[in-house]
């Protein structure tokens, strides 16, 4: 059966990459005989612009229907003073909440070639390829009570609230479970049980989940050693999963292991595998227009979506192995062009898209 991607651009640069991540589809469908038929919409300051609200009524209707979302980004400086609730980034946490995608699956990954923009030692980041999957519709950022109140003495408090329900827990469980069983079936789960109750229920109902995935090496790591050895020895981990906030911090960090955001793709999943693709970096209206951006995050977001959402793994595995083979011909957009490398040469955003296509068809 077919099915439907539904394509939001959004603003800056997302025209841009989104259009090479479109010719990489159509290679697809004619040559490997992908099922899939497009839709496009808006998103972001260019659903405001032309229906006042960042995430419209015509685009929820959209997504609603469709079996994955390919974003590029939104925001630009033209939109930063609207009111908060119709700014470009309320129409990403719109979406987010709207289709219940509570599973963020983050990953850092460090081709060979690239090592050397990590500002880690090659030989400690070089091939590295971690999946972090972070719970994102709950935990403190959603949790209450909180607010500021002034106490009997007068002073202020601040206060928020680290909640998490078995149910939860279970749901990202079983996500990370089930990406763990696609990759090298290793996952550690991040957590503070020592200080921490509700981490205590975390990793009790994450062992519970794990009875019904044997083939997973289940391990449990505090916050505290997780940050420490993503920079110590980051090849250590598969698959890692934790609660929203822990996540937050240390998916960044460990995107910055490998020193390119223009690299890093994600996901945001709901209960059934619907997702939301998208790469990690905004809008960067600082190259918008200027035929620089990198779009390989957002050719690796589609890599992902044919693995997680469209059940269409050799697939997606023909996309990495493109991805590669332009790096190892040594194309390179700004962002991740070396002056002075041997083997290497500066493209434009629809130079190396197109070879990504070139390298598919070979
Ligand atoms: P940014 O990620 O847009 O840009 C940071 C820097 O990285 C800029 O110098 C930019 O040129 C560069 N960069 C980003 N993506 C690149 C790519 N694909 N290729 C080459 N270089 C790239 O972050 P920012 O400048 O802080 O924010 C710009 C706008 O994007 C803001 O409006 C912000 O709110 C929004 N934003 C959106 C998202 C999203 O859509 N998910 C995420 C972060 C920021």
């Amino acid at each position: 059966m077919t099915q439907i991607i539904l394509v939001l651009p959004g603003d800056g640069i997302g025209k841009e990459i989104i259009a090479e991540a479109i010719k990489v589809i159509d290679a697809l469908k004619s040559d490997f005989g992908l099922d899939v038929e497009i839709t496009n919409g808006l998103i972001g300051g260019a659903a405001y612009d032309a229906e006042g609200h960042p995430y419209p009524p015509s685009t929820q209707a959209q997504a609603k229907v469709a079996d994955a979302i390919l974003l590029g980004a939104v925001g630009g400086y033209q939109y930063d003073d609207l009111p908060r609730d119709v700014r470009p980034e309320r129409g990403l946490l719109g979406i987010r909440a709207d289709l219940e995608l509570f599973s963020n699956l983050r990953p850092a990954i460090l081709n060979e070639e690239l090592a050397g923009a990590s500002s880690l030692k090659a030989e400690v980041v070089a091939g590295l390829d971690i999946m972090i999957v972070r719970e994102l519709t709950g935990g403190i950022y959603f949790g209450e009570p909180r607010g500021i109140r002034t106490l009997d003495n007068g002073e202020k408090q601040g206060y928020n609230t680290l909640v998490y329900k078995e149910s939860e827990i279970e749901r990202i469980a079983h996500s990370a479970f089930k990406i763990a069983m696609k990759r090298d079936k290793r996952l550690c789960s991040v957590g503070k049980s020592n200080v921490l109750e509700v981490m205590e229920l975390w990793d009790e109902v994450v062992e519970r989940v794990g009875k019904e995935y044997p083939e997973v090496e289940l391990s449990h790591m505090y916050v505290d050693n997780a940050a420490m050895q993503l920079v110590k020895a980051p090849k250590q981990f598969d698959v890692m999963v934790t609660g929203n906030m822990f996540g937050d911090i240390l998916s960044d960090a460990a995107a910055m292991l490998t020193g390119s955001i223009g690299m890093l793709p994600s996901a945001s999943l709901d209960k059934k595998g619907k997702g939301m693709y998208e790469p990690i970096h905004g809008s960067a209206p600082d190259i918008e227009g200027k035929n620089l951006a990198n779009p390989l995050a957002t050719i690796m977001s589609v890599s992902m979506m044919l693995r997680y959402s469209l059940n269409q793994e050799s697939l997606a595995q023909k996309i990495d192995s493109a991805v590669e083979t332009v790096l190892k011909q040594g194309l390179r957009t700004a962002d991740i062009y070396v002056d002075g490398v041997a083997g290497t040469t500066l493209v434009s955003t629809s130079e190396i898209g197109d070879a990504v296509v070139a390298a598919l068809k070979s």
